[in-house]
């Protein structure tokens, strides 16, 4: 799931029925991304809100890959870059309430934390099975497919996170989910601002 975020296809070769399926999968993720910070903020979960980062990364990607037909290179690796730097940002907010739940340790509330990951889990599966009949089609297509299947295994460390507090009736398995996920999440951040300041460069 290393190269989860990582794509970004190019909308201009799609065809009109793909982009429609794009636009529905954009708006999934920008909707259960909003579910999942709400989740968060109420159950005081912090691996719900490691997993809104991939989701509001893959709304970002596809929504600017939609809104960046046609434009110039440079006008691209510079929207590219943007993305990089918002999802960064979003990246040491978490990273930031992290580092404060484990000086104030707490257990969240696995009820209201189980259903935002299974709510997530399931709005995944949908974005999946949308994807699907694309999924041999053009490289660009199959490479997002991927990424929702990358997703997938996110939605269920969330899901397991919320079991293993559960079971174990401590704090410590959502912070461990918690810490893995933006880990994840960074390296494949790292890598597209890489990409996308070596496209700024070569665009000049
Ligand atoms: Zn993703």
């Amino acid at each position: 799931m290393g190269d989860c975020c990582g794509c970004s296809p190019d909308v201009a070769l799609l065809q009109a029925k793909q982009r429609r399926v794009l636009t529905i999968v954009m708006l999934v993720n920008l909707g259960s991304c909003a579910m999942m910070l709400a989740a968060s903020l109420y159950s005081g979960s912090s691996s719900l809100l490691s997993g809104t980062l991939d989701n509001l990364g893959d709304a970002l990607t596809y929504l600017l890959s939609l809104l960046a037909v046609g434009a110039s290179l440079r006008a691209k690796a510079r929207v590219a870059l943007f993305k990089g730097l918002l999802i960064f940002a979003a990246a040491v907010a978490v990273a930031l309430q992290i580092g404060w739940r484990l000086r104030h340790p707490g257990m969240p509330l696995f009820e209201a934390m189980g259903a935002a990951a299974l709510a997530n889990l399931a709005l995944n599966g949908l974005c999946l099975w949308l994807l699907t009949p694309y999924r041999h089609g053009d490289v660009n297509m199959a490479s997002v497919w991927e990424c929702s299947r990358n997703d997938i295994a996110e939605g269920v460390a969330v899901v397991l996170a919320a079991v293993a507090v559960w079971a174990f009736g401590a704090g410590w398995p959502d912070l461990v989910v918690a810490v893995a996920l933006l880990a994840l999440f960074l390296r494949s951040a790292w890598r597209v601002l890489g990409t996308a300041w070596i496209q700024l460069r070569a665009a000049q």
